[in-house]
């Protein structure tokens, strides 16, 4: 692709710059083993639009489904310890693979752990922000985001990297987040077979009572967090898009301008 597809940059950018979250369901197996295979796909597709000058920055859970198989948990634990054991043993693993693959393609992580402390802090928020931006403008890197789950107490905590990809989006001023998932959009119903709403313009009280609680052990906010996350996204003028992390060439297609799972329109973009 030459052009930069569908997408539009924000002002004073070539090529658009774009948030994408990754969660739990879509990098693990249904046994809870990171999914090789399908980390790889992910990988290449990040790699495509990076040689056609996308922007692109990653938030990815993962890090405690992956610590939990190698501390023998069959199911995800609850007590808030064993939880942060688990993202203490796994995001080095997450990392190791993201840096594995994407060194094959010539391109480097670079790992941000944030809480929300950090983002509540101007301080501190700046850093990041200025660290990202600087990593942005060396083509070679992509920032690699995760909460900081072994840090990260009840009362501060995000517990879903939903609404932490959207104030990540808000902070390096994103032209779009995209949160791929293993659910393909929001349904009209939360069940099997509901039909995807392609587009929301606005989040009214009916789409959120749409949006009901994922059932899966292995994701963590369901669509609740994902339409929180739309609505901070789309309250700092970012558009948000949810769509099947398995599906074929979704990051493509999206860049492509298809209408893939579901659009949040931002505010303004009404
Ligand atoms: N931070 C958690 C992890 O890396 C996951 C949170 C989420 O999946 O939204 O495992």
């Amino acid at each position: 692709m030459t052009e930069p597809g569908g997408e539009k940059a924000r002002a004073g950018r070539v090529h658009p710059r774009w948030v994408v979250k990754l969660g739990t369901g879509v990098l693990s197996t249904p046994e809870g083993d990171l999914d090789l295979p399908q980390i790889r796909r992910l990988v290449e597709q990040v790699v495509g639009l990076k040689k056609d000058g996308w922007e692109i920055v990653l938030v990815s859970s993962g890090a405690i489904g992956s610590g939990m198989g190698l501390l023998g948990y069959g199911r995800r634990p609850t007590a808030i310890e064993e939880l942060q054991a688990c993202a203490a043993v796994g995001q080095p693993q997450l990392m190791r693979l993201y840096e594995e693959l994407f060194a094959e393609c010539g391109y480097h992580v670079a790992q941000f752990l944030l809480t929300y402390l950090d983002l509540d802090s101007r301080t501190l928020y700046e850093n990041a922000r200025k660290t990202m931006e600087h990593l942005l403008s060396r083509k070679i890197f992509i920032p690699v985001i995760n909460e900081n789950d072994v840090v990260s107490y009840e009362e501060i905590k995000f517990g879903d990297n939903d609404r932490l990809s959207a104030h990540v989006a808000s902070m390096v001023n994103a032209d779009k987040l995209i949160i791929l998932s293993n659910v393909p959009g929001l349904r009209e119903r939360d069940q099997e077979g509901g039909k995807i709403i392609p587009l929301v313009e606005e989040i009214t009280e009916e789409i959120e009572a749409m949006a009901g609680q994922t059932r899966s052990e292995r994701s963590v906010g369901g669509m609740v967090t994902k339409v929180e996350a739309a609505r901070i996204a789309g309250s700092a003028g970012i558009p948000m898009q949810i769509a099947d992390g398995r599906a074929k060439a979704v990051l493509r297609r999206i860049a492509a301008g298809e209408p893939v799972g579901t659009l949040f329109l931002a505010r303004g973009q009404r």
